[in-house]
């Protein structure tokens, strides 16, 4: 495992749409390891593969200490409700802001084994999962800031 660099705000990479992954090959496994190792390095509670510069639907989100999700493809299937909270992101240092996002989320993914999985989040998972499903489209918590 290597800890990757994370790249900023202003960075064209962040604003890419990233390509599916169609097969799990060695590369996409260490760079599952990679985001994992790079996001606890940065104490953060998630990251997304065109963060490290790799424009790939791939992301991990850890929540729940030792409670590692990594997503593969995600793609949301299902949400309901509201939160309005604060939101930050490891490209934007130092800054956070106001975001409304559903309550409950359902993502559908692969995991590295290739196999489909549903995940149902509440709260801040949920918030993690539109957070980081986003910067796979190329958009940023910061284009959803109300205040
Ligand atoms: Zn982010």
């Amino acid at each position: 495992m290597a800890k990757r660099n994370i790249l900023r705000f202003g960075d064209e990479t962040l604003r890419k749409v990233c390509r599916p992954v169609t097969e799990i090959t060695p590369q996409i496994l260490t760079l599952l390891d990679d985001l994992a190792e790079t996001m606890h390095k940065a104490e953060g509670v998630g990251l997304a593969a065109p963060q490290v510069g790799v424009l790939r639907r791939v992301a991990v989100i850890e929540t729940e200490p030792g409670q590692l999700i990594e997503l593969i493809n995600p793609k949301i299937i299902a949400y309901s409700g509201e939160q309005e909270g604060v939101e930050a992101c490891l490209s934007v240092p130092g800054r956070q802001g106001m975001v409304t996002r559903p309550m409950n989320v359902t993502v559908q993914a692969m995991n590295r084994r290739g196999e489909t999985v549903e995940i149902t989040g509440h709260e801040l998972l949920a918030r993690c999962f539109c957070h980081e499903i986003d910067h796979l489209d190329g958009v940023l918590y910061i284009d959803r800031v109300k205040r």
